[in-house]
């Protein structure tokens, strides 16, 4: 008897199933780019540092320009010229201004920046200012993006440009993450063929092997290619049980069904309870998930498509129980070009090729094709999906297409 879920209960119980993390390193902050940061970062310092215009023109106290109009401007001494780089000689007196550039540091006794654009040079040592300005307006003070003891990013986030960034302004140089998980790939059939060999008769060449490989590294982590088993549960166990050791999960694919050949759900019974066998979905129906010594294992169906669609599902939640990261899913609305019927009372997966731009709307054009047939997907920028209880979609309904990873 299969023990089919949906999608979402798989999802609920990859998030509470007890799984390994991966140890905690340091990595120097040009690498630390891609990786999920394992503690929270506090700021130790203020940023920015002191209190800086963001206009070019005067720093004033702005009680100075109050009252100030185009007809009366207030009239200031420009008392000095604050220089990149270099903090102000003195203080403002009352009744002075300094000329400052953008990011330039405000001298004590200012408050607040009058841009350039309100303010006439009388080329006698002082300016008219023709148009007041508020206490803090026009400047960043010191800090007012960052200030000590503040958290400024979680541990579980990914580390991209603008968090590297922001790590960079702190001056944080060795940054705490999570080791990228080793992913053991083992594919099994007797009909496989290494895909540097020409397969014969009745082979195909190991897709699934490289194509996961590739997944693993589009999602950070780092996969190991542990090649093709035979399909036959005493040669599966022993791959198996090697997989665990090398890996911190295991991603099988092929013979995840309950046919006599099928020996995957054996060899991961041996392993460890199962949590599902059969995921109620299209493609990827014969999906098993289960676990040795709190690694996971994912079993794949072999069809390539359908292999893709599951690991493409379920692999990045998988990873983030064991590095801790918070995942962002990116989608974006698609008006459908043609009418998809599904009654399968699975939830239905499909391609699709995107057209069109942001402002005349997108179309999503769904690719058809049988589930084996990777190339067709290749030709695909991402998917949706049509729910369980849904007989089909319309043309011209609205979808949520997903990128993929
Ligand atoms: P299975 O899930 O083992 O019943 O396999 C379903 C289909 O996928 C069969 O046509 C297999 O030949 C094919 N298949 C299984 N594993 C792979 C693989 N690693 N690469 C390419 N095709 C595969
Ligand atoms: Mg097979």
């Amino acid at each position: 008897m299969l023990n089919v879920k949906t999608p979402d209960e798989v999802y609920r119980l990859v998030a509470q199933t007890p799984f390994v993390s991966t140890p905690v390193q340091m990595v120097p902050l040009a690498q630390a780019g891609g990786r999920v940061l394992a503690k929270p970062i506090l700021a130790g310092e203020y940023v920015p540092g002191f209190h800086r215009s963001t206009v070019d023109g005067y720093a004033v106290a702005a009680s100075d320009t109050f009252g100030a109009l185009e007809t009366i401007p207030a009239i200031l001494e420009v008392a000095m010229e604050i220089q990149m780089g270099k903090s102000a000689l003195g203080p403002l007196r009352p009744g002075c201004c300094a000329a400052i550039p953008t990011g330039g540091a405000l001298p004590q006794g200012a408050d607040a920046a009058v841009m350039m654009e309100h303010t006439e040079d009388y080329q006698d040592g002082t300016v008219g200012i023709y148009k007041p300005v508020a206490p803090g307006e026009n400047v960043i003070f010191k800090g007012d993006d960052i200030c000590p003891g503040k958290e400024v990013l979680a541990a579980g986030c990914t580390l991209g440009a603008k968090e590297i960034g922001a790590l960079a302004a702190m001056g944080i140089l060795q940054v705490p993450v999570r080791q990228r998980p080793r992913v053991a790939i083992l594919s099994t059939g007797d009909e496989l063929v290494p895909v540097e060999q020409l397969p014969g008769d009745g082979q195909v060449r190991d897709v699934n092997g490289a194509m996961l490989a590739a997944l693993c590294q589009s999602l950070g982590a780092e996969p190991l290619t542990c090649g093709i088993v035979a399909d036959e549960a005493g040669c599966l166990e022993t791959a198996l049980e090697q997989a665990l050791v090398q890996g911190d999960m295991v991603l099988i694919s092929g013979g995840s069904s309950v046919g006599s050949r099928d020996a995957t759900f054996r060899a991961m019974e041996a392993q460890g309870p199962l949590l599902c066998h059969g995921i109620a979905m299209k493609p990827g129906k014969p999906t098993i998930m289960g676990s040795g010594g709190g690694k996971p294992i994912l079993g794949l169906p072999g069809h390539p498509a359908a292999a893709f669609f599951v690991a493409e599902l379920f692999l990045p939640s998988l990873l983030a129980r064991l590095t801790g990261q918070h995942l962002r899913r990116y989608m974006f609305p698609a008006k459908l070009a043609e009418t998809v019927s599904a009654n399968h009372g699975r939830a239905q997966y499909m391609g699709v090729r995107i057209t069109g731009t942001q402002e005349e709307g997108f179309m999503a054009h769904p690719i058809h094709g049988k589930s084996g047939l990777i190339s067709l997907l290749a030709d695909s920028e991402g998917y949706f999906c049509i729910p369980r209880d849904c007989e089909g979609m319309a043309a011209g309904e609205t979808v949520y297409v997903i990128q993929y990873s």
